[in-house]
């Protein structure tokens, strides 16, 4: 008899049937239940469970002690409890946003949540050219919410770091610090560059000492700045969407960092579709649509965030240095100078280094791909060196335009 209250192990979708009709009190008694391993992820297994009488089902995503990729990488469990509890917080902050969460085994290291089978993931929707109107509005209402009202700007200060340390992620942030902020910058022997795109890495990239001195800068800020509670891995892997739904999921990598992270992360694999557009869709009138969505919607990002930002913080802000004229213009100023380094540290990571995205690996054509990737770089560089110039919408896509 398989237990699940004593000792951790490793789902198999046999396992977790067991799981649902023991531990769960989810599905009726004489429900029919099946079970698919759906994991695409790197980290974790998720399953899902359909009770085939009723077609009602769940979603159980267990986290793994090693990655699925290599065992060179072993992380703790425990980001399954930082994941429950960040969709608990998300859950009341910004409920349209997130799925459902309905148990957490802090044994079993799972989280027992909606099944969302009905959305697809935006990554995929967009390597097949799909827009979505409303993104915009609800990304960057999604962010207004999660950011800053776990801010110093909102929280009591003594709250907020007890906050900080309930959100403690050791091991996922030495990821981001490795693969985003360390690894890209030299010649590190777990990069893995396209062919094609090689030369351009080595004379531009890993032979510039003023890039490489910022993003030492830059790694200490993400060492340091616990400004509020970010997602961590806001990626176009990690939305999902339909028509007129938008929903976050994955957030086992949220720590108290900066909130410029996560704005940046989404802008940056905005620009990946971007590139991903230009060079594959054909016929120029289709091309220059899809396009033309992508800035427009990154310009809408960064304008509404501001917005929202700026009408919210009126409404919930607590500490009353925040309120002394020029506060928010230097909040705002320092948020988004944040934001435009990452959106550079994403463009050259996904590019560079260990984890790529297949909006880059999918463009078959060897030329047309070395031309998207050496776009991205040299707006990375941009990003990175310029990212005080960084205020509106408008200078995001002036960069892509002038490089893509
Ligand atoms: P990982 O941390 O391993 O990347 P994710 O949370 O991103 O795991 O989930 C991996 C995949 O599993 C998603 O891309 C999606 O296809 C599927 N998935 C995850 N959560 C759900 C959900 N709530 N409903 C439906 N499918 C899901
Ligand atoms: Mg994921
Ligand atoms: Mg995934
Ligand atoms: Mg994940």
């Amino acid at each position: 008899m398989t237990t699940f209250t004593e000792t951790y192990f490793t789902m198999t979708e046999a396992d977790a049937i067991t799981y649902a009709k023991t531990q769960l009190s989810i599905f009726p008694e004489d429900a029919m239940l099946s079970c698919e391993e759906i994991g695409d992820g790197n980290l974790n297994y998720v399953f899902r469970l359909v009770d085939r009488k009723t077609f009602q089902s769940v979603i159980i995503k267990q986290a793994g002690p090693v990655a699925r990729i290599s065992d060179e990488f072993k992380v703790s469990p425990d980001r399954n409890r930082i994941e429950h509890d960040i969709l608990k917080i998300q859950g009341q902050l910004t409920p349209e946003f997130v799925p459902e969460v309905y148990h957490y085994d802090p044994i079993m290291n799972c989280t027992v949540m909606e099944d969302l089978s009905d959305f697809t993931i935006l990554r995929k929707a967009f390597l097949s050219h799909q827009t979505f109107p409303n993104l915009a509005d609800h990304l960057s209402t999604f962010l207004v919410r999660t950011l800053l009202s776990t801010s110093d700007l909102v929280l009591g200060h003594k709250e907020k770091k007890d906050q900080v340390k309930a959100f403690i992620n050791p091991e996922l942030c030495e990821i981001t610090e490795d693969l985003v902020y360390t690894e890209p910058f030299y010649d590190c022997p777990r990069n893995e560059v396209f062919e094609g795109t090689l030369p351009f890495v080595r004379e531009e990239i890993w032979s510039d000492e003023s890039l490489a001195l910022e993003t030492a800068k830059l790694k200490f800020q993400f060492l340091t700045k616990a400004q509020s509670l970010i997602h961590g891995d806001f990626h176009t892997g990690s939305i999902f969407v339909t028509n007129d739904q938008t929903k976050v999921i994955d957030a086992e990598f949220a720590f108290y960092g900066q909130a410029g992270y996560d704005i940046g992360n989404i802008i940056a694999n905005l620009i990946f579709a971007f590139v991903n557009g230009e060079q594959t869709i054909e016929d120029p009138t289709e091309r220059s649509h899809y396009t033309g969505y992508i800035l427009t919607t990154i310009q809408q990002i960064i304008d509404q965030f501001k917005e929202k930002f700026i009408d919210a913080f009126y409404d919930q802000v607590t500490e009353r240095v925040a309120e002394y004229p020029g506060f928010l213009e230097f909040y705002l100023e320092d948020l988004l100078a944040d934001t435009a380094a990452v959106v550079g540290l994403e463009l050259a990571r996904r590019v560079i280094g260990l984890a790529p995205v297949q909006d880059l690996t999918d463009i078959t054509d060897a030329d047309k791909r070395a031309t998207a990737e050496i776009a991205c770089l040299k707006a990375a560089k941009v990003f990175i060196l310029n990212r005080q110039d960084f205020f509106h919408g408008e200078d995001f896509t002036r960069v892509i335009s002038e490089n893509a």
